[in-house]
């Protein structure tokens, strides 16, 4: 899968491409915030987004609704910190794929992973 990545820490991006790569994915392309995802998803066209909840100039549920807004139906997973429960609970409401608390761990993200590939 060509994996889309969108967070506004440097830390979790490094972390996540690791772990992407390592478990046989490619990394398209990687956002500081919900705004880059929507101005690259026609180019990068990926097959799945890693997406953080608050990242600034547009968080992950506003860029979330606006993909689905324009048709644009490809499986976000959401990362969120503790305490982001309710955001992402409606996040699922409206379709997420699922969601990751941070920490995550290798493991967390090859299950998710191995979802979607099914
Ligand atoms: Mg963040």
């Amino acid at each position: 899968m060509r994996i889309m990545i969108a967070d506004d820490s440097p830390m979790i991006h490094r972390l996540l491409k690791k772990f992407v790569e390592e478990s046989g994915h490619e990394v398209c392309f990687q956002a500081e915030n919900g705004q880059e995802v929507l101005d690259n998803i026609e180019e990068t066209k990926p097959d799945l987004i890693f997406m953080d909840i608050t990242m600034p100039v547009m968080e992950g549920l506003e860029a979330f609704k606006r993909l689905r807004e324009s048709n644009v139906d490809i499986p976000v997973i959401f990362l969120s910190a503790m305490g982001d429960e309710e955001i992402v609970n409606e996040a699922k409401k409206n379709g997420a794929a699922n969601f990751l608390t941070k920490p995550f761990k290798k493991q967390d993200i090859l299950e998710a992973l191995k979802f979607l590939e099914v």
